[in-house]
């Protein structure tokens, strides 16, 4: 085994999860280096969240339910890095699943428990990395053992930048004839251009390899451990072999840049804003400035058809997850446009409950379509009982993805917007006014009010509730190719056939 276990802890703690962070990381701000991240004002809501789930792991209620003994130390480790080999260990991997996903209320698609499913996918598919690549042999394993006996916090980047798309053709039915053309039918770099800037080897040396290039966009990347950087859908076709390659790197390994977008989290008050404060968890660009990459980090290298043909069985633990935080996210819809109706007396109004019933149906929709994933559940080759497939339901995310915040804005109406701050409550000349307005005269009534529509206000027209929105529209990669590969692989043949049948007889 090429990682020393000796120092391995186990399941992580909030204090080591925020020492973990303060390793020296190249993170950029707003034109500056951040020292450190878990005291920066645009992080330290995120950090302090992810810090207080982690420490449920150790406490008696949830112990069991978010933690199992590990199979080789003494360690108990999370749930999100179980292997489960039989329906009733899936589904105890699910519970913390939902516990993860119920703590943040599905605002945060990168709770550990994504990215260390892939991980998990990875040591799916061990015997056929082996298999590829001798000298990257036992990697998978070893490696996903490394990160379950540290609780290691992924992110993951797996897109090149937008800039890098030379592409004249504009989806799969297209140029036949271009072997440029991805699997989502993406033309990828000319090979002819070295301007790509995309991530790519340039070199191997003595116990690993160099990579040079970009990386479009990680969610959570400043506060991970480690970024595993593999290819998604669109981008694994490659015609140039050292743009393939499936491997893990710290966050603090020296050349590589993490640069952030604008926080979502800073705002005035504090509980203007309860979710953009608590769960903004930041998506950066990365840049690989001659990043070495040691060999025991590397799961495979240089194989087009492989990347392509194994990112399937590799994801499918990690879409599991992520639907169960789009069934809470939703449910949260539910709760919240309930609460609103119920403040502004409305609940009982057929045109306001027609609204309340289509949030429903899809919260039923996603838990039924889940325990249809869960009663495809099936052992594969590597010996990992994994969900049924769930990649429609991934599409249906993105189609009603605007839609559930339409339903609170219309729900909600004008008194979204217009709030008054906590220094506007606190103001006595102003107070009396304010009560009146908002409370009917009752002063514990108006504060629970506002409390109310801020965070709805947050969850469906602050800048925060625009960037979930569109998380969930893209996460899962373009909709537009989701759904034409989905059609290009659905089973049509029976159906037609039994048509043509009927064709043969006299009309
Ligand atoms: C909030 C958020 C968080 C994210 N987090 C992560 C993360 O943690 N890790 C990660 O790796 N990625 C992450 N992503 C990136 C995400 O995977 C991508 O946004 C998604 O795959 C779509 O790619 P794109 O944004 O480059 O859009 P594009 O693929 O450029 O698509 C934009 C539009 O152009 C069309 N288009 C572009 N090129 C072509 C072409 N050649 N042929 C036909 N149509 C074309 C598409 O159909 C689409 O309509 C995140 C994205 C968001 C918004």
């Amino acid at each position: 085994m090429s990682f020393d276990l000796t120092g391995a802890k186990g399941a992580m703690t909030g204090q080591r999860y925020i020492e973990s962070l303060q390793d020296g990381r190249e993170v950029w701000l707003d034109g500056e280096r951040i020292d450190d991240v878990t005291t920066h004002p645009a992080f330290s809501g995120i950090v302090h969240e992810m810090a207080r789930i982690y420490d449920l792991q150790h406490t008696d209620e949830l112990r069991d339910v978010m933690t199992f003994p590990s199979p080789v130390t003494d360690n108990r480790i999370s749930y999100s890095y179980s292997l489960p080999t039989n329906y009733d260990e899936l589904m105890a991997r699910k519970r913390n699943s939902e516990l993860w996903m119920q703590e943040s209320f599905g605002q945060l698609g990168r709770t550990p428990d994504f990215c260390s499913s892939v991980v998990c996918g990875w040591y799916d598919v061990r015997d056929e990395l082996d298999k590829l690549a001798p000298r990257l042999a036992g990697n998978a394993a070893d490696f996903h053992r490394y990160c379950a006996e540290n609780d290691i916090a992924l992110t993951h980047a797996i897109g090149d930048p937008q800039v890098d798309r030379r592409s004249t053709t504009m989806g799969e039915n297209v140029a036949p004839d271009n072997p440029w053309v991805g699997v989502g039918g993406y033309a990828l770099e000319n090979p002819d251009d070295d301007q790509a800037t995309a991530l790519k080897v340039t070199k191997e040396v003595t116990g690993g390899i160099v990579l040079k290039g970009a990386k479009q966009l990680a969610t959570l990347a400043p506060l991970a451990n480690e970024c595993l950087v593999y290819l998604s859908a669109t981008f694994a076709g490659r015609s140039q072999n050292e743009y393939v390659q499936w491997f893990s790197i710290p966050m603090n390994t020296p050349g590589l840049v993490t640069l952030c977008r604008e926080p979502l989290s800073q705002n005035p008050g504090s509980y203007g804003h309860p979710f953009s404060q608590r769960f903004d968890e930041q998506d950066a660009m990365m840049y690989f400035n001659d990043v070495f990459v040691p060999w025991d980090h590397v799961m495979m290298l240089y194989d087009s058809d492989a990347a392509t043909r194994l990112l399937g069985r590799v994801n499918v633990l990690a879409g599991y997850s992520s639907n169960i935080r789009l069934y809470e996210r939703i449910r949260t819809f539910v709760a919240v446009a309930t609460m609103l109706a119920e403040a502004n007396e409305i609940n009982e109004i057929r045109d306001v409950r027609d609204k309340l019933g289509e949030l429903v149906s899809y919260v039923e929709m996603i838990r039924l379509a889940i325990r249809g994933m869960d009663a495809d559940a099936h052992l594969t080759s590597g010996g990992v009982m994994v969900p049924g497939d769930g990649f429609a339901l991934g599409i249906f995310a993105a189609q009603i993805s605007k839609r559930v915040l339409d339903i609170l804005q219309q729900i909600g109406g004008m008194e979204l917007l217009a709030q008054p701050s906590e220094n506007d409550l606190a103001n006595r000349e102003l107070r009396p006014y304010l009560d009146k307005i908002i409370g009917n005269g009752d002063y514990a009534a108006t504060e629970k009010r506002v409390r109310l529509f801020r965070l709805a206000h947050d969850l469906c027209m602050s800048a925060f509730a625009t960037r979930q929105e569109v998380y969930e529209y893209w996460h899962r990669g373009d909709v537009t190719r989701n759904r034409s590969n989905l059609y290009g692989r659905y089973d049509r043949g029976q159906v037609v056939e039994r048509i043509n049948k009927l064709f043969t007889k006299p009309m």
